[in-house]
């Protein structure tokens, strides 16, 4: 397959990941988002790589990657070693930062969650409220000031003058079609964390690119957050894969499982006897 490019080479070879965050066990959602990586891959003649998104040490813990692992091998998957860890490539994502850094995308948060939640007027559900954009308007001295003394700050990305310096973009969806890249439900989000200096949005892109996924699979939840992904290999010349986003595997309630649901985590099913063939079966698979 071809991937279409933006300042990197054609992919020469099809590769699909699963990339999950080792801060509890797997459960049936998981199961879903690596058994349609791994049915891209094969359909396609490609290679099914797993890699452990660890960059939260707070919450990441050893046991729950071997449960990983293990769980993962029980259904039949098999990948390539070795697994990239992100706790390993911090270097590069601060890499990544200072070349955003001087293309003059980013800026400095002083925010707490507190100050974001209180600068937000009106409720937003679930999810993290839209950052008001505080920071963005403070001068170079006070920023300079703040930061040279010590104050604890994320980098942000401003969102309006990175979308000014590539124009306007667009990614595919391989079952939703074209989308044009549009950050209205993100904003200016964080690219580097104050306790860990890099972010989701940031390494994920980052190391898509380094392992040549030439196709992204990942749940419908984090379909907004690819204009973010799209817009940031834009600004560091990265390669654009192709996307496919997939349904969320949910309770009787129609929530989407969450890592705290143990009776629909692997292990828990697997205890009481289920085999893998009746996992893919309560999944649709
Ligand atoms: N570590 C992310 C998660 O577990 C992966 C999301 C993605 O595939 O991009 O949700």
């Amino acid at each position: 397959m071809g991937g279409r490019v933006e300042g990197g080479g054609l992919f020469t070879d099809m590769f699909t990941r699963f990339a999950p965050s080792p801060t509890g066990y797997l459960h049936l959602g998981h199961a879903l988002a690596a058994r349609v990586a791994w049915d891209c891959a094969r359909a396609e003649g490609g290679t099914f790589l797993v890699r452990m998104e660890d960059i939260d040490f707070t919450r990441c813990r050893p046991e729950f990657e071997a449960a990983i692992f293990e769980d993962l091998a029980w259904l039949g998957l098999k990948w390539p070693e070795p697994v990239w860890r992100q706790t390993d490539r911090f270097p590069v994502y601060e890499s990544a930062l200072r070349r955003l850094e001087s293309l003059g995308v980013l800026y400095p948060c002083f925010c707490t969650r507190q100050e974001i939640a209180a600068a937000v007027s009106a409720p937003q559900g679930e999810a993290a409220p839209l950052y008001p954009g505080t920071c963005r308007h403070r001068t170079a001295t006070e920023r300079e000031a703040r930061m040279g003394g010590g104050e604890l700050f994320s980098w942000r990305l401003d969102a309006a003058r990175a979308l000014a310096v590539t124009g306007p973009l667009t990614w595919l969806d391989r079952k939703a079609g074209i989308q044009k890249v549009d950050l209205s439900t993100q904003g200016d989000v964080v690219l580097a964390r104050k306790d860990v200096s890099t972010s989701y949005h940031l390494s994920v892109t980052v190391d898509d690119a380094a392992q040549e996924i030439s196709l992204v699979t990942r749940g419908e939840d984090l379909f907004e957050a690819t204009s973010v992904h799209r817009l940031l290999q834009c600004l560091l010349g990265l390669p654009v894969p192709e996307w496919q986003h997939h349904r969320l595997v949910r309770d009787e309630s129609g929530k989407r499982l969450a890592k705290r649901d143990h009776a629909r985590a692997l292990r828990s099913l697997r205890a009481a006897g289920s085999t893998p063939e009746e996992v893919w079966g309560l999944v649709g698979c």
